[in-house]
């Protein structure tokens, strides 16, 4: 099995989601590992740096903004009615964990809960489009298999049972979709990998299930001759050799092989 992990971007617009579609549906069984869409991560962030601060107003503020968000990719997303009330109600339920956060005495727990709220929007609504498209996939609760242990490291044993399992349990599925980033901690509370943590979330199933490969997606146009995050105006590299490639991905950079999503490979 094939586990492949796609970040923000490529889950943040109606035409990379649709990009996302077509890359993954090429008929073999794979585990797809989203991150939240771009943006929300640090929007949630905000929400609980807001009410960490005391300033209950600003963060409902941006909490209303973000259903705002929300709301417009259901309407660009789904034609299919039912898909559509579903997703709907979701997204409303996660208004209401919000919602129900800044009533709560501000805490670690707080913060999980509020930051968790990404992942587990972008997988529910791209397992549906993915239904709506006639796709067969099932959304695997990362909440179900992924725990970390008393020093925060992943606990192998216990995420390799439930994971398995579960995957047992729905053997019928072409695709499954998963959170990336989020886990639950020793007390079986709600927690995460930090930051960024959705390709080690991809790692960590593959460890798990002794996947063939992990690929890593990104949305660049290729190898660029600069780093675009330092240089202005890179350009992609036509052709490049292997092993200069590789020298490059030794010193930290992202090996980009396919258009229009490019992907790094651990
Ligand atoms: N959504 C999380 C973040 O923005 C995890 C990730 O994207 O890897 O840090
Ligand atoms: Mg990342």
């Amino acid at each position: 099995m094939l586990v492949l992990k796609f970040g923000g971007t490529s889950v943040g617009s109606i035409e990379n989601m649709n990009n996302v579609r077509s890359i993954i549906n090429d008929g073999t069984q794979k585990i797809v590992v989203l991150s939240a869409m771009s943006g929300t991560t640090n929007a949630l962030v905000e929400i609980s740096e807001q009410l960490n601060a005391g300033d209950r107003d600003n963060a409902l503020e941006l909490i209303e903004e973000l259903l705002v968000k929300y709301a417009q990719v259901i309407e660009d997303l789904l034609q299919n009615k039912q898909l559509k009330e579903e997703v709907s109600k979701y997204v409303l339920s996660v208004y209401e964990t919000l919602i129900e956060q800044t009533k709560s005495k501000y805490n670690e727990l707080v913060h999980n809960t509020i930051v968790a709220q990404g992942e587990l929007l972008s997988t529910f609504i791209f397992s549906r489009f993915l239904i709506q498209e006639g796709i067969n996939a099932v959304l695997l609760p990362a909440l179900d298999f992924m725990r970390v242990d008393q020093q925060h490291e992943p606990d192998s044993f216990y995420i390799q049972q439930n994971l398995n399992r579960i995957i047992d349990d729905n053997q019928q599925a072409d695709i499954y979709i998963t959170q990336g980033f989020i886990c639950l901690d020793v007390q079986g509370q709600i927690s995460n990998l930090q930051r960024g943590g959705s390709d080690y979330t991809a790692s960590i199933i593959g460890a798990a299930i002794q996947a063939e490969e992990v690929q890593i997606w990104t949305d660049i146009d290729g190898f660029h001759n600069n780093d675009p995050r330092y240089v202005e105006n890179t350009t992609a590299i036509q052709k490049i050799s292997f092993d200069e490639a590789a020298e490059l991905a030794y010193f930290g950079a992202k090996i980009c092989i396919h258009k229009p999503l490019c992907r790094l490979e651990i």
